[in-house]
């Protein structure tokens, strides 16, 4: 800690001329920065405890549990708090909601209480490794690591005095691995915090030190059927039987592939198929089957898959493509193409790209150099998409980084977590001054 706080100063003492335009840490800062490693310690216990609390998303219980341990520490620091419960048949646990203050220039914080091990899974406690540097356990970067993140930047603001004048909102979700549905009601509370604020900040985990994220692509679901006319074969291509639902399905997907295979940025995959006489898709249970013979002209098909974009122009301009590819039938047959939103894109804009440079900025100041973009394509959807368009700016992978979530690998660097509540104080901080 000592040697750490030294850096600091001597970064500061020497500035270099690259490094002139960079403001240097206030006392409020430095004494933020020394709460958080002072605190280092109870932070790391405190997530042990959310660990060991199993919260698969199923597990209600469990999420509520993990919830109910933060809640009082968020009351202690001044927020209000209320569950934002979902209605009993969707049997998920709500929101956890916490506000602070009434001014206008609100700060969104999401972060989520659930986890994606279930009460069965083998995976269930918190383990440190033998050379203390990282610790495994479910949930221990996505998203426990994310909570202590978020709960001791805000310790660390009150500490210094600087939390009174905040706005902000807290929105810990119960569900984020697996939403229950539809998105409309299960995120209302997300959209409703978000509406109030200009900023939105997600506390999902980090791929790495030096990576945030300013855009996540969005995801829909699509289904494609075609009908054909079950004759003998010997009438495959003729006039009165056509070309059958399997080769009307082959064109369909090979026509997608040459339209999006190099389209950047854009996914269309057929995730599960079934083509015969006759074909059942059940996409709930991700099971399909068929019957047929090989001399009889293929009936129906049915195919699941999903498409990834950058942005809902994006979707909407591929979902047409799809659409006129569909229409285009082969003799004897036809298809039809349903489409489900999942979850919208979180598209970069300038404004995400403008939170970047500040939180790159503070990276800079405490000594851990700049931060980049991480690409878009490389990160699925979080529970910021969701409110990305309602407000001015977003950033989300504000949480400590380490590798194999949702894996029974899952570790967390521990010293990462100082360093992203560091951040996240200090731009908290800076934000009232602008
Ligand atoms: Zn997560």
């Amino acid at each position: 800690m000592k040697a750490r706080t030294l850096l600091l100063a001597l970064t500061l003492a020497c500035v270099p001329m690259a490094q002139a335009s960079v403001a240097p840490l206030n006392l409020n800062e430095q004494a933020m920065v020394r709460y958080i490693e002072q605190h280092h310690d109870s932070q790391v216990a405190l997530l042990e405890q959310l660990v060991n609390i199993n919260s698969g998303t199923g597990n209600r219980r469990g999420v509520e549990q993990v919830g109910e341990i933060l809640r009082p520490q968020f009351e202690r620091l001044g927020f209000q708090t209320r569950w934002v419960d979902l209605p009993a048949p969707m049997t998920h646990a709500g929101s956890l909601v916490a506000t602070l203050g009434s001014g206008k220039r609100r700060i969104l914080l999401i972060a989520h209480l659930d986890t994606v091990f279930a009460p069965e899974s083998p995976f269930q406690t918190f383990q440190r490794s033998a050379d203390q540097r990282t610790a495994t356990g479910p949930g221990v970067l996505d998203n426990k690591g994310g909570l202590v993140t978020l709960l001791y930047a805000l310790k660390a603001l009150d500490e210094a005095g600087r939390l009174g004048e905040a706005s902000i909102t807290v929105v810990l979700v119960g569900d984020e691995e697996q939403a229950a549905q539809p998105s409309s009601i299960s995120r209302q509370a997300l959209r409703d915090a978000a509406q109030q604020s200009e900023i939105a900040l997600g506390l999902e985990f980090a791929s790495t030190a030096q990576g945030l994220v300013t855009g996540r692509r969005g995801i829909s679901a699509w289904q494609l059927s075609s009908h054909g006319q079950a004759r003998h074969s010997s009438l495959l291509f003729g006039p009165q039987a056509g070309f059958g639902a399997i080769y009307e399905t082959a064109r369909v997907l090979e026509a997608m592939r040459i339209a999006f295979s190099q389209h950047p940025g854009l996914t269309v995959n057929p995730g599960i198929l079934a083509g015969g006489r006759t074909a059942n898709l059940d996409t709930r249970q991700n099971t399909a089957s068929a019957e047929g013979l090989k001399n009889i002209i293929a009936g129906e098909t049915h195919v699941h898959g999903d498409l990834r974009f950058l942005s809902q122009a994006q979707q909407r301009e591929a979902e047409q493509t799809l659409r006129d590819i569909a229409a285009a039938s082969l003799p004897g047959t036809s298809s039809t193409l349903q489409f489900n939103d999942i979850m919208p894109a979180m598209s970069e804009t300038h404004g995400n790209r403008q939170l970047l440079a500040q939180f790159s900025e503070i990276s800079e100041v405490l000594g851990g150099g700049p931060l980049q973009a991480v690409p878009t394509v490389e990160r699925g959807g979080a529970d910021i998409s969701y409110v990305a368009n309602l407000v001015d700016a977003g950033l989300d992978g504000l949480g400590p980084w380490g590798t194999g979530a949702h894996s029974d690998q899952e570790t967390l660097e521990l010293a990462a977590l100082p360093v992203v509540t560091q951040r996240l104080a200090i731009f908290i901080s800076r934000l009232q001054e602008r």
